[in-house]
């Protein structure tokens, strides 16, 4: 029971009186904030200062001599695979180096999917009358944007507390051909939180899939982004097909974003053999060669797994306390009153809201119209529909903590606002 339900009538409307008159108050302070986007912090992007350093007129010679000023090395320099490989768990051979967004590579995989098909593709996708793509919700929206800019059908899939539906995956990839791939960020996943069990891992490693060109979409942003010192584990999927049998069946991705430099990170990819060498192929014909200046950097500045893992925890001592703070706000303003629940992420950039059904969408209004603009209600599920209009996905990273303050004190009162009423209705 709602703590809305408990109330009487003259109860319930002095309460939203309060909260009107509250929320006025707000409205009277003009506040301008952007919580929509999960960006690092200027002090975040200060930690990398270095990697502008590192390189200057006469340094700029790969370790076998490359010089990267000029073209070449389609797929990365070696020194970049071996970095990647470790923080990708996968042998440097079966990695390449992209440009600075995982995101780029993720698109042009799925457009070169859908113009020449995959390695095991009986057609390019795009000659096949449906495209259908599994999506785990809420997820990620910019994942969502790429299949429905190609007209790829996006089924929504429930998420248990330790991944996807298994049940209903399995179901439906081993059902429908049209199914060619399923979106997953296995680790302190967008927005949820969640990172996948080994059981989940295992599932979807091994599950029969009717399409023969089938992927998994592996997307592991969040990989080193941890909040604790004792963040959770997840398998290896690129060893989890392998062992089950099914080398070919996931195209694992991550970048430097929120590591080093948003805009000009590094993104990479692993993959089995005949994975990497179809990417290649197109690569090839796509770029002369990517920047191994910015490749170079990073190998100087971090050195290896140690050294991007020691530069996350500093992330961490700057996020960390935003965390803490929105979900102190949360815990003081809505505890116990049963019109929202909220996820404790032990890592990466987002905190997950539930409000009552209904009211997202006037929650995320009424912030909007005094000053905090958050996620659009619903970007978290295929077609910006979520079908309880109850998701929020909160980014608390960017603004000071004193911003974040006001905007989580507005958006604890707006779920107020929404669920009262709702209630009065
Ligand atoms: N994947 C996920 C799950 C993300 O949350 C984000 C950014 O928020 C990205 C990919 C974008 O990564 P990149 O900057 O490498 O394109």
């Amino acid at each position: 029971m709602t703590e809305l339900e408990k109330m009487n009538d003259p109860a319930l409307q002095e309460y939203y009186l309060q909260l009107v008159r509250h929320y006025e108050k707000f409205q009277a302070q003009k506040l301008k904030l952007n919580m929509s986007r999960g960006i690092p912090g200027p002090d975040q992007l200060d930690l990398a200062a270095g990697l502008l350093d590192c390189i200057n007129q006469t340094n700029y010679k790969a370790a076998d001599g490359t010089d990267c000023r000029n073209y070449g090395g389609v797929d990365g320099l070696p020194e970049a695979k071996e970095l990647f490989a470790q923080l990708l768990e996968a042998k440097p051979a079966e990695v390449i180096i992209g440009g600075n967004s995982s995101l780029n590579l993720m698109n042009d995989l799925i457009i070169r999917a859908m113009l020449h098909g995959l390695p095991g593709s009986e057609t390019p996708w795009v000659k096949q009358p449906q495209v259908k793509f599994l999506c785990p919700s809420p997820g990620y929206d910019r994942h969502f944007a790429i299949c429905e800019h190609l007209g790829i059908e996006l089924i929504p899939i429930k998420y248990q507390h330790d991944g996807p539906d298994m049940a209903q995956v399995e179901q439906l990839a081993a059902a429908d051909a049209s199914i060619k791939g399923i979106w997953c960020v296995p680790k302190h996943s967008n927005p949820t939180g969640i990172t996948y069990s080994d059981a989940v891992v295992k599932r979807l490693a091994a599950m029969p899939v009717k399409a023969p060109d089938f992927r998994i979409f592996w997307d592991n942003a969040y990989t080193v982004h941890h909040l604790t010192d004792t963040p959770p584990r997840l398998l290896n999927m690129l060893a989890e097909c392998k062992q089950a049998g099914q080398p070919d069946r996931v195209f694992v991705f991550t970048s430097t974003s929120k590591v080093s430099l948003a805009g000009a990170g590094i993104a990479a990819l692993a993959a089995s053999e005949a994975n990497i060498n179809w990417f290649k192929k197109h690569l090839g014909i796509q770029t002369i060669g990517p920047d191994k200046l910015n490749q170079l950097r990073h190998v100087r500045f971090f050195k290896d797994r140690a050294g991007i893992e020691a530069h996350m925890r500093k992330h961490a001592a700057i996020i960390k306390p935003k965390f803490d703070l929105a979900i102190a706000i949360m815990e003081a303003e809505l505890g116990g009153k049963n019109l929202a629940s909220w996820s404790k992420p032990q890592g990466g950039y987002f905190i997950s809201v539930n409000t009552l059904p209904g009211c997202a969408k006037k929650t995320v209004a009424k912030t909007a119209a005094a000053g905090v603009v958050l996620t659009s209600a619903g970007a978290t599920f295929p077609y910006g529909r979520d079908p309880k209009d109850s998701n929020i996905r909160l980014a608390p990273t960017f603004p000071p903590l004193a911003e974040l303050k006001q905007a989580m004190e507005l958006f604890t009162l707006c779920i107020q606002l929404a669920s009262v009423e709702q209630e009065l209705e």
